[in-house]
């Protein structure tokens, strides 16, 4: 399980190995998103509070990268966490996503990203549920959830 420790580890030094790369230009980003996918993903975006696919959204299934298909999160570890974002406690795997300090906005965050093709999901802090103490806050926008049938 990771810890908030292992966060900024990751951040600070290196992260997880991907399981592999995905990249492409910024015009087949674009080409290949929606302008509001595009947005949050390829440009550090953040769509709006609650009024978002996922953020009340509780059904079982696996949440991939919009991007590259990259499994990312199980709906287990999805929690309410009342910030009108589809929150997680922990990754699916150590080296789904990979992190990076954000210092805009006049705060310091850390920024979480798919390991894979390197598309902005959204940060992780440290005031999440025991046991982990991680709050993955992500935007839907970036997300798809595979249902069961799907996985
Ligand atoms: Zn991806």
């Amino acid at each position: 399980m990771l810890r908030w420790s292992d966060i900024v580890k990751f951040a600070k030094y290196s992260n997880p190995e991907p399981p592999r790369r995905m990249e492409q230009s910024e015009e087949a980003w674009a080409a290949q998103l929606t302008p509001a996918q595009f947005h949050i993903m390829r440009q550090k975006g953040t769509e709006s509070p609650y009024r978002n696919a996922y953020c009340r959204s509780y059904e079982p299934g696996i949440y991939a990268c919009v991007g590259c298909g990259s499994k990312l999160f199980d709906s287990t570890t999805k929690y309410h966490a009342i910030s009108g974002w589809p929150s997680f406690t922990q990754p699916l795997t150590k080296s789904a996503i990979r992190y990076a300090f954000d210092d805009s906005h006049h705060m310091q965050r850390i920024e979480a990203q798919c390991n894979v093709c390197g598309s902005h999901l959204g940060h992780v802090f440290p005031d999440g549920p025991e046991p982990s103490g991680l709050r993955y806050c992500m935007n839907s926008e970036s997300l798809v959830r595979l249902s069961l049938e799907e996985i």
